[in-house]
């Protein structure tokens, strides 16, 4: 099977070595595909994104990437097609994303023993919608530069899309719950439609329990009972805001994967950015990217394979002899993934897959 490998920048190369190592080392004969983004696309294309990458991504449909740097206050990327088209993005992420027409973003959060303290039991997820909100980039400055505005685009597809994905992830993956965060009592022309969407989209899954909350309920009770959520399902920012709380209820941003899902194609990805203050060091926790490929093999068909890895990163990281820093351990990048490569040797033998 081919799957594309976007490096990125930062910590990028770094963890997707790591991760690549750690599923080589399944033996399923994944063919890693480069598909050159970041720094790499620059000096052959003269872009970060270019319109090749995105082509070649549309032809594999199943990719993982490391993170690209944002720049600070920039927020405007101009992706330019080979066809002369272009359009406004808030990010190359954003780009990525968009391109391709991925939609849903899951990011689960899952406690570990020994790492995750009070928190070891939470067992959750929260589905980001990634096609638009605020991070549309329709923003523009008015009256000079005395104010600025931006807007926020809910469609009723859009909010149908991501709430379906929402139930159906639940049905699939033997959850209880959707909870609904939103700001509909203050913003009730797009939170209100979000909210009115997923009321109805959940009444056709009466064998899942829906509830909705506001978003600042959300992270008083992330925060205070996060053990009452399930999939929680949300709109573009406050997914993005709660989900890197979420990785950190359960010790580090290091661990925090996720998949950005379209119909057509998908790239897995971790959720934190490119952490440039521990880029090239050896520091950076791979886990997030591990995961993210974890979640890859789920979505290719391979449950079997999804479970040794993960069962395999869970034991070396319960019994804390080889963490990272960000966890409270000492270990490098590379002693952390040797270590959960040697357990995948043993476990494969154990369980003969
Ligand atoms: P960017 O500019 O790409 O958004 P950032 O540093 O602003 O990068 P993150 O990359 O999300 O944002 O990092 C936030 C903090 O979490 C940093 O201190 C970073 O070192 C830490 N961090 C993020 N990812 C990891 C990781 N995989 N392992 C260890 N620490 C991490």
């Amino acid at each position: 099977m081919r799957v594309g490998l976007l490096k990125g920048n930062g910590i990028g190369p770094e963890i997707t070595a790591a991760m690549q190592r750690v599923i080589d080392a399944c033996g399923i004969g994944i063919e890693w595909v480069n598909v050159p983004i970041a720094d790499e696309a620059v000096a052959m294309y003269g872009t970060e994104v270019p319109e090749e990458s995105i082509d070649l991504l549309r032809e594999l449909k199943v990719a993982i990437k490391g993170p690209i740097s944002v720049e600070k206050m920039a927020g405007r990327i101009n992706y330019i097609r080979k066809d002369g088209t272009s359009h406004i993005y808030c990010s190359n992420n954003n780009a990525i994303r968009q391109e391709l027409d991925c939609y849903a973003c899951p990011r689960p959060a899952r406690g570990i023993p020994g790492i995750s303290g009070k928190n070891e039991n939470v067992d959750l997820v929260v589905i980001r919608e990634i096609s638009e909100g605020i991070y549309a980039a329709l923003e523009h400055r008015i009256d000079g530069d005395r104010a600025s505005e931006a807007i926020k685009l809910i469609t009723k597809t859009g909010a149908e899309r991501i709430c379906h994905y929402a139930f159906r992830y639940a049905i699939q993956n033997g959850r209880k719950k959707v909870t609904c965060a939103h700001k509909a009592n203050a913003i009730s022309l797009t939170d209100g439609l979000f909210l009115e969407t997923f009321r109805r989209v959940a009444k056709e899954y009466p064998q899942i329990e829906s509830e909705d909350l506001m978003v600042d309920a959300t992270a008083y009770y992330l925060v205070t009972n996060p053990e009452r959520f399930d999939v929680i399902v949300t709109m573009n920012q406050y997914g993005d805001i709660l989900s890197d709380l979420c990785a950190g209820l359960v010790g580090s941003l290091g661990l925090g994967a996720g998949g950005n899902i379209g119909d057509n194609c998908a790239v897995f990805e971790a959720c934190h950015g490119s952490a440039p203050d521990i880029a090239g060091k050896n520091l950076a926790n791979p886990t997030s990217l591990i995961l993210s490929a974890v979640m890859m093999l789920r979505h290719v068909g391979m449950p079997q394979w999804a479970d040794l890895v993960e069962d395999s990163v869970r034991e070396v990281l319960i019994e804390g002899k080889h963490i990272t820093r960000d966890i409270g351990g000492s270990a490098s990048t590379d002693e952390y993934t040797n270590a959960v490569i040697e357990k995948i040797k043993e476990k494969k033998t154990q369980i003969n897959v």
